[in-house]
């Protein structure tokens, strides 16, 4: 976009202004615009669809999964029922991990998942997910909506014949659940930890181990000692969990994963059959389950944080800034490497880095200086 001169500026202000009073004046009467609807009205087609939706979350999984039934729902509403799209959670279709597959060949029309999960098919995807010591979810969404982050991420996906939507954000999570204390880097050594993506990693340069341990059986695993600490999402999901009967501690933050964006995506060529309406409303619907699913995390993680301190004896604790500052150079190498060896990851990483950057001294002036001195 072209940048304008604080004289432009102004004088476009001072014209958006009377523009408001022109608008008025220039009002069509009741009727006509009751005509024009009609019109309208008549130009939509009749034409039914009946899509399918995978996802790669348990069936109806708290927030998650619920999300999804409640897009697939708007869709219906807004449409008037020219839309309907049947839901189905991860394995009753397809495999979680195969959604990205069987939408890119339309297979199925669109799934809901996470671009961390496609770090196989490309390195950069899981920038438009969650990058450790990144951007949190009020940040992600100004990227994504209004940095340029959208448009790299169609780009990314256009080769897979994907369109790519923001549909949802975990918000900050939780650092997981330890049987030891981290009281220094040091203590990462020999640590085994159920930790996944750049975070495990991570773990692993600091001399732990990344245990891979499917959902179902990361319970199991922390109570018998297979392994000693495991991370999930927070308070909310974790309690569901159980965690807090067997472990010590709750650390804080979830630097591995600080505003995890969630996705849907869309079959490119099936996106492009539908009418105008019916793609504004696929749109619109992601945009709102995107602000609904972080509502939630959000409302229910307080909730539920509350509830482990008042329901169990684990301790809730946070990573000191020393610990907090050699995870981060460990992330920054580890990140280093994987750009280098990707041209498109290294320009994604750049506009995220760049935007970053700026977003944090904006940041400084405002939103730490509420945290640390209105609501600390
Ligand atoms: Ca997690």
């Amino acid at each position: 976009m072209k940048k304008l001169s604080r004289k432009d500026f102004l004088k476009k202000t001072a014209i958006a202004g009377l523009a408001g009073t022109a608008l008025l004046s220039g009002c069509k009467s009741e009727e006509e615009m009751k005509e024009q609807r009609k019109k309208k009205a008549s130009g939509v087609s009749g034409k039914r669809y009946r899509w399918k939706m995978v996802t790669t979350w348990p069936p109806n999984f708290p927030i998650l999964g619920v999300g999804c039934n409640l897009f697939a729902e708007w869709v219906e509403q807004m449409s008037g029922g020219r839309m309907k799209i049947r839901v189905y959670g991860g394995g009753e279709l397809v495999p979680p991990l195969e959604a990205f597959d069987n939408v890119s060949s339309g297979t199925v029309e669109l799934a809901h998942g996470c671009a961390y999960y496609w770090a196989g098919k490309s390195a950069a995807a899981q920038f438009f997910a969650s990058v450790p010591f990144g951007m949190n979810a009020q940040q992600v969404n100004a990227w994504m909506y209004s940095g340029g982050g959208i448009e790299l991420w169609r780009e990314l996906y256009e080769k897979f014949n994907l369109v790519p939507y923001p549909a949802g954000n975990t918000g900050v999570q939780m650092g997981g659940w330890y049987n030891r204390e981290i009281n220094s880097i040091e203590d990462y050594k020999g640590l085994k930890m159920r930790m996944p993506g750049l975070g495990g990693k991570v773990l692993e340069k600091v001399g732990g181990t990344a245990v891979l341990s499917a959902g179902g059986e990361i319970y199991t695993n922390l109570e018998r000692g297979v392994i000693d600490a495991t991370e999930w999402i927070g308070p909310f999901h974790d309690y569901k969990m159980g965690f807090h009967k067997i472990a010590k501690y709750y650390y804080s933050p979830g630097w591995h994963e600080c505003g995890t964006a969630l996705e849907l995506i869309v079959n490119k060529d099936k996106l492009a059959s539908l009418p105008a309406d019916l793609q504004a409303i696929i749109e619109t619907a992601a945009a709102r389950v995107n602000i609904w699913m972080l509502s939630e995390f959000e409302a229910r993680n307080a909730e539920f944080l509350s509830k482990i301190e008042t329901d169990s004896k684990v301790e809730l604790r946070k990573f000191s800034p020393e610990i907090l500052a050699q995870l981060r150079t460990y992330t920054n190498e580890i990140v280093s490497d994987l750009t280098a060896s990707d041209p498109f990851a290294k320009k994604v990483y750049e506009s995220y880095t760049a935007f970053r950057k700026n977003i944090i001294k904006w940041s400084e002036y405002t939103e730490q200086v509420y945290y640390n001195d209105i609501q600390s």
